[in-house]
């Protein structure tokens, strides 16, 4: 994996190129390039041995200038402050590309959930949320889950948030168990978006989705329930991967049967799967099978500059953020591999984000018929806006789609002006 430094490069790469197909000036767009704010704290953590360790974290607010920051927090053991800068440009554009009223934000805290015990994480949980609270807030900042961090954890955030502002705050965080005010549909927004996203991209290139061949790397929530719904269309999943390596089988997986094994016990990886046909690859070769279409669904910078010449897929739908490096993606647009990029794939979780926090705020619910449906109608048309701004200027679909969140966002700064 590249470092994350790339993570940054990459984006300010294509922030650069879509500028410039705007025909912008530096000055319309300069303030785009940097973080509004950045906040780094130190947490002590009491171990269930006695051992205080500290763990590093951060909150990164990149614009604030369409409405509050959105985005999601992060526990990962490699995670770095660049890494976190770029993802929380990424919201931004996300949320301008989907047309919702947010500006991104990110969160992490580099540790490795799974080598904590449930105290110790709700500890680190409440701490952190503790020395990040100045920062956060339904109208200013609304954190969400990310890779490592769970709908349990978005509840100990919004416990932690309400103790200190002597009453319930649910629209402080959204992802939360639907006890307390979390949105029904929202575990599965993301992976739901990015099923929607493929079907339409199907549909544009005039292709069937049944019998449609897919690989997935990542099998976490997104790629799981990508899989899943994209098998209840009639595609077939042939390969799918996680941090263990990958499974194949030509004739297609058995999706029900990998995620009931996957979740019947914590810390079961997809090396210990067994099933009839099935062999076991690596990721590597996942990322190079031949099928119709390949969905990273991991982490940042996996389509790298020595894996894409050997990408055999025509389409590759990125539902992680960042899963290909800018370099790589100049060689995929030389070979005509449509990529379909992250700000408008992945973008379903944030939609129903935004759903949730509305219910939060006007102490409503909805029921998930109507979160399905609303999504829908938001992911198809930030689909066809992004299709066809590529189509009419013969750019790539990352550029289109580049090209309407950095329109929406410089004209909302443009309006507002600079301070003071
Ligand atoms: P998750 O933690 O639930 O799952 C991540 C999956 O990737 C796991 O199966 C893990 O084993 C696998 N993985 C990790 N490192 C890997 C590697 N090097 N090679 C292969 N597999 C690897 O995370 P998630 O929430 O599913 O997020 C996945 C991606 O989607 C991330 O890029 C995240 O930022 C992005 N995303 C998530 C959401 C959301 O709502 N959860 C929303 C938008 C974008």
């Amino acid at each position: 994996m590249q470092e994350s430094f790339d993570t940054y490069q990459s984006l300010l790469y294509s922030l650069d190129r879509a500028a410039a197909l705007l025909g912008l000036e530096e000055n319309d767009y300069v303030a785009l390039k940097y973080p509004e704010r950045e906040l780094k704290v130190s947490i002590p953590v009491e171990m269930d041995d006695g051992r205080i360790e500290v763990f590093e974290g951060y909150r990164v607010q990149h614009s604030t200038s369409r409405g509050p920051c959105k985005g999601g927090l992060r526990y990962h053991p490699e995670v770095d402050i660049n890494e976190v800068k770029a993802l929380a440009a990424w919201m931004t554009l996300k949320c301008a590309v989907v047309n919702i009223p947010y500006g991104g934000a990110k969160g992490a805290v580099k540790v490795d959930p799974y080598q904590l015990s449930k105290a110790e994480l709700k500890r680190l949980t409440r701490r952190y949320t503790a020395m990040i609270l100045p920062l956060i807030g339904p109208e200013k900042d609304i954190p969400a889950p990310d890779v490592g961090t769970n709908a349990e954890i978005m509840g100990w955030i919004m416990d932690t948030y309400s103790m200190f502002k002597g009453y319930s705050v649910p629209g402080v965080v959204t992802g939360k168990p639907v006890d307390i005010g979390g949105s029904l549909g929202r575990r599965e927004a993301t992976g739901r978006g990015v099923m929607l996203i493929t079907r339409e991209t199907l549909h544009r290139m005039g292709k069937p989705v049944l019998g449609t061949t897919v690989a997935i790397q990542g099998m976490g929530n997104v790629g799981g329930t990508t899989a899943r719904l994209l098998e209840l269309e009639g595609c077939r999943i042939v390969a799918v991967s996680d941090i263990s390596g990958g499974i194949y089988k030509r004739s297609g997986l058995d999706i029900t049967d990998i995620l009931a094994y996957l979740g019947s016990g914590s810390g079961n990886l997809l090396s210990g799967y067994e099933g009839d046909g099935v062999k076991h690859i690596t990721n590597e070769v996942l990322l190079t099978l031949d099928t119709d279409i390949l969905i990273p669904a991991a982490m940042e910078n996996q389509i790298t500059l020595e894996i894409a010449p050997r990408i055999r897929a025509r389409v590759i739908v990125e539902a992680a953020n960042g899963p290909t490096t800018s370099d790589a993606d100049a060689v995929l647009e030389k070979q005509g591999v449509t990529v379909v990029p992250d700000i408008l794939v992945n973008a379903g979780g944030v939609v129903v984000s935004y759903f949730e926090w509305i219910q939060n705020i006007q102490s409503l619910t909805w029921d998930e018929e109507e979160v399905n449906r609303t999504l829908e109608k938001i992911m198809i048309r930030a689909f066809n806006d992004v299709w066809d701004s590529a189509l009419s200027d013969k750019i790539p679909l990352r550029m289109g789609a580049y090209k309407i969140a950095i329109d929406r966002v410089v004209k909302a700064k443009k309006i507002r002006g600079v301070f003071p």
